[in-house]
């Protein structure tokens, strides 16, 4: 197939916080470099994007941390920087079924007093539109299909094709994607990014232990007044998740909105855990209850989290290719806060270009500054003291809290020097060995409770997420062998991706020709947490981006 070829000097490809940082700043750094004498020169910078509008595919807490932005943008505040509110009142609780009780003191990892409260989704656009004012080429519904290479050199990105039937034939409408060739491209594709996936295991870019996930499953509501004048952010450990490792978040957002959400743990083992139920079930909880009652709901969605922290982080570079922000791990699980880590890593790997470009060395023996770089910064500082913070929570809650308190007092150490994990995935157990009850039964009374005023289904919750494909395409969900699903997975897990999915995607539904079940992938509901990716206890579901423009809408969110 003919396919249009795109020359660039630079292609980021995700415009979250890490790529629209890098792109920002590498533009800063050659303009000065050039008027100094000491530039590149003329270097094309195009950033890729795969949702229909910046922002409407980044879903997060979320309190900021500013110190990256202070060094990207020093004046923001001045740049009408979209700050919902500004944190002044905090609080940790501990909540039992019914009752909470508040911590003497707020952790120092947990105070964000002075901070502000986003929306990623506004902050997003509004990099976006700093990037736009520096000519900074972004496309949006671009998604990065495949990475092209010469040899183990990576050369640059063949977008997704669009018009394609879901047989995968040509419609009328057909275009195919181009390839866009590029002296370094950096991924910055957000959390289980398909590209660094393929880049990790082609070019054994792994870290030194698999990284490991958590689901957060996010509500906005519009209540009949405000939470609080003030910013207000509440974190809860505790119910309803046991043994779990997880947590809630409730910050108050402009007007008289409010966020809501809770992290769970994909490290689990019963194969029933449902983080979207587990959310639903969080706002009974009589205190959230009572926060969110006469509100409506206003917005929803859900994300996987990368927290294996700086064991788990990739290689960070290789022939032509860069990693930063979720794709590579900056994210610190103790704080909850991945976006001054995201815009600081986007910040050195364009330091690290500039590098590069100006020897005219894209090689990784050259890129490989960008490593020395997050060495020698407070990125490296920050993660290194929480580096065995979320694997200390696989001997359970109680033996978590209690390493943590070791870690706290000796840097970050606790009671060994390295915790090392295996794939999130292999820590669920089979429905036998655990006793489980039928699926079904569990499936079915799950439903019941669901009152469509404080509590949903996911269906209904992904109506609020504005998540929305063309129907006519093939499906991005691939399933290597859909007869796993109807015999040995049904017998020995119970179908967990009924459970795992915060969107209904997956569903067993009778099989009319051959008895029994199949299964049926309702990928148009499909909201790009990377859940199924992760957590499929065979390794047989691949995520890959739908065509261009598809997925949530998460305006406000
Ligand atoms: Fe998330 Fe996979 Fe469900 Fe899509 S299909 S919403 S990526 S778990």
């Amino acid at each position: 197939m003919e396919r249009e070829t795109l020359p660039v000097d630079v292609l980021i490809v995700g415009a979250g916080p890490a790529g629209l940082a890098c792109a920002y700043h590498l533009k800063q750094l050659i303009k000065r470099a050039n008027e100094s004498g000491n530039g590149p020169g003329e270097v094309e910078i195009m950033v890729i994007e795969k949702a229909r509008e910046l922002g409407a595919h980044n879903l997060s807490g979320a309190v900021m941390d500013p110190r990256a932005l202070n060094e990207l943008m020093p004046d923001w505040r001045e740049r009408e920087f979209p700050v919902e509110r500004t944190v002044e009142d905090e609080g940790i609780y501990y909540l039992t079924e019914t009752g909470k009780f508040k911590t003497p003191w707020t952790p120092p990892p947990l105070r964000n007093h002075g901070f502000p409260i986003v929306s990623i989704n506004r902050l997003v656009r509004w990099l976006g539109e700093q990037c736009e004012a520096e000519e900074i080429l972004i496309a949006t519904e671009t998604p990065g299909q495949q990475l092209t290479y010469a040899g183990s050199r990576v050369t640059g990105v063949q977008t997704g094709d669009k018009g394609l039937n879901k047989s995968g034939e040509q419609k009328n409408s057909f275009e195919p994607g181009a390839l866009i060739e590029a002296r370094v491209t950096v991924l910055t594709e957000g959390t289980r990014g398909s590209l660094t996936k393929e880049a990790t295991d082609k070019l054994n870019l792994h870290g030194e232990m698999p990284q490991t996930y958590v689901l957060g499953v996010k509500e906005v509501w519009e209540l009949p007044k405000s939470l609080s004048t003030r910013g207000t952010v509440y974190h809860t450990l505790g119910y309803p998740l046991g043994d779990i490792f997880g947590g809630s978040w409730v910050y108050s957002m402009r007007d008289n909105f409010v966020s809501i959400g809770l992290v769970t743990d994909l490290a689990y083992k019963n194969p029933y855990t449902d983080p979207h139920y587990n959310f639903q079930k969080f706002k009974q909880h009589p205190w959230i209850k009572e926060m969110l009652r006469g509100g409506k709901l206003h917005g929803y969605g859900a994300k996987t989290i990368p927290e294996g922290g700086w064991f788990s982080m990739p290689k960070l570079y290789a022939d032509g290719l860069l990693l930063a922000g979720d794709s590579a791990a900056f994210l610190n699980s103790q704080r909850l806060k991945g976006i001054h880590l995201a815009i600081k890593s986007g910040m050195l790997a364009a330091e690290a270009i500039l590098y590069s470009l100006k020897k005219d060395d894209t090689s990784a023996q050259s890129l490989r500054i960008y490593k020395d770089l997050v060495d020698a910064s407070w990125i490296r500082e920050e993660l290194w003291q929480v580096r065995n913070f979320h694997q200390a929570f696989e001997s359970g809650f109680v033996g978590g809290m209690l390493q943590v308190g070791a870690q706290f007092v000796t840097g970050g150490r606790g009671f060994t020097s390295k915790i090392l994990t295996g794939e999130t995935s292999s820590h669920m157990r089979q429905v036998k060995s655990l006793g489980l009850k039928n699926r079904d039964e569990v499936l079915a009374s799950r439903a019941k409770e669901f009152d469509r005023e404080l509590t949903f289904d996911k269906l209904s919750d992904v109506y609020k997420s504005k998540t929305l494909h063309e129907e006519d395409q093939p499906v991005h969900l691939h399933v290597a062998d859909t007869e796993i699903c109807r015999t040995k997975c049904r017998d020995e897990f119970g179908n967990p991706c009924e459970f795992f999915c915060p969107a209904n995607v997956y569903e067993m539904v009778a099989d009319e020709e051959r008895g029994g079940v199949k299964l049926q992938i309702n990928a148009s509901n499909c909201v790009h947490c990377k859940t199924c990716d992760i957590m499929d206890p065979y390794r047989i579901i691949t995520w890959v981006p739908p065509e261009g423009g598809g997925g949530p809408e998460y305006t406000d969110l």
